[in-house]
């Protein structure tokens, strides 16, 4: 209970440029000033910058080369969008790369192991503050069950899919689709 209470702490956002008051560094206030033509927060006193970044993703569709037709959804245990389904995925950690990010979050929600076989693409958030690399991959072991930011992992077939909560999973299911048809 206490790891739920605090998730429900620990959303993605970004606190605006313009929100951040003081140096995480050595505390002393920040100015702006401007670099590449864009204003930045800084700080005068130690020279620390706050770059302003998207945030990183890796999202994974799960596909069983037995049943081509049927994908692995998860819905979604918090806000935004809680109750809706989407692809199993999250941050990537500074550890990992995207890859093993994929995989990892793969394991936590859907309690699957899975193998990447290919990248299907990336894409943004429409607000430009995530951005999402969208792997292919299959099972190699584990039972199916919702874990971690999840209620419930399960296999869904592609035309009875529920419309994903957010536009980047949206589009990257759109070309998985797209590449199965065009492979025939
Ligand atoms: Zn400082």
């Amino acid at each position: 209970m206490a790891d739920e209470e605090t998730n429900t702490f620990v959303q993605w956002r970004h606190a605006p440029a313009s929100q951040w008051l003081y140096c995480p560094l050595c505390r002393a206030d920040l100015k702006d000033r401007c670099w590449d033509g864009k204003m930045r927060r800084y700080c005068p006193h130690c020279g620390f910058v706050y770059w302003e970044r998207p945030l990183p993703a890796a999202a994974t569709v799960i596909v069983n080369s037995r049943h081509p037709t049927k994908i692995v959804l998860v819905r979604r245990r918090y806000p935004p969008e809680e109750g809706q389904w989407t692809l199993p995925g999250g941050g990537i950690e500074s550890s990992e790369s995207p890859q093993e990010a994929a995989i990892r979050e793969a394991r936590e929600e859907t309690g699957l192991t899975i193998a990447i076989d290919d990248e299907l693409g990336t894409w943004s958030t429409p607000s430009r503050e995530t951005v999402v690399v969208f792997y292919v991959a299959h099972p190699l072991g584990g039972t199916l069950r919702g874990g971690t930011d999840a209620t419930e992992a399960s296999w869904v077939d592609l035309e009875a899919a529920p419309r994903l909560a957010f536009s980047t999973h949206r589009e990257a299911l759109a070309r998985f689709i797209q590449r199965q048809v065009s492979a025939g």
